[in-house]
């Protein structure tokens, strides 16, 4: 049985028309569905939806055989034990940091707020910035606005989330797509099911497979 652990929203959405072409359709509507995992028209093939954040750690525990998952969580978790395979190329957008319009300069050190914490730590080090970060959950946007922060580490697509709320983006950080992981171990041992599959994305996307952090 291989196991595929995919992340919910917008990565889910644009992963099953990858999943589609390589003959593996759910038994019922992901989108609509309250079930989390599901069975497909493979005997040999069930996914399973998770956060993000979730999703490395079932594939580096070897429950899941494969993930997709965006690469802004693989740069928050670390790439122990994981396999980059391929580059889906599908929920692009970069990873910012981003303040309110016209701000003026800040006194003493900057408060960060993110949930990519471990980004912006290295990200700020690198920049030889001394900052506090404070750790979020989400709505990174509001924290600037009620005065918890003076800058947010977040995801940017189109801007549109920062503008609404008075923020605009100040640095570019990375660019991001989801990813297509595997268990290291598990890729060493020449699973045939887990390599067809994968090449079968590989072929998909015109590329070849990767092995790569
Ligand atoms: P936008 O207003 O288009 O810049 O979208 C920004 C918000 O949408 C962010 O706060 C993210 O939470 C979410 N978002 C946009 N693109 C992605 C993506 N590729 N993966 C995950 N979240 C995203």
């Amino acid at each position: 049985m291989l196991t595929i652990a995919l992340t919910k929203g917008r990565i889910l959405d644009e992963t099953l028309p990858l999943l589609e072409g390589a003959g593996i359709r759910p038994e019922e509507d992901m989108r609509t569905s309250r079930r989390l995992v599901f069975a497909t028209n493979r005997d040999n093939v069930r996914l399973v939806v998770l956060r993000g954040s979730d999703v490395p750690t079932y594939v580096k525990r070897g429950v899941a055989d494969f993930g997709v998952v965006g690469k802004d969580m693989l740069l928050e978790v670390g790439p122990d034990d994981l396999y980059e395979l391929l580059d889906l190329g599908i929920a692009k957008c970069r990873l910012m940091t981003a303040g309110p319009v016209d701000a003026d300069p800040v006194v003493g050190k900057k408060r960060v707020a993110t949930k990519f914490t471990e980004v912006a730590r290295r990200f700020y080090a690198e920049q030889r910035e001394q900052v506090e970060i404070v750790k979020l959950y989400g709505a990174m946007e509001v924290a600037p606005l009620l005065g918890l922060a003076d800058e947010i580490v977040d995801i940017v697509d189109t801007g549109n989330t920062l503008k609404a709320n008075g923020l605009e983006p100040r640095q570019w950080i990375a660019d991001i797509s989801s990813r297509l992981v595997v268990n290291r171990a598990a890729f060493k041992t020449e699973n045939q099911p887990l390599m067809q599959l994968a090449q079968s994305f590989a072929e998909q996307l015109g590329q070849n497979l990767g092995g790569e952090n």
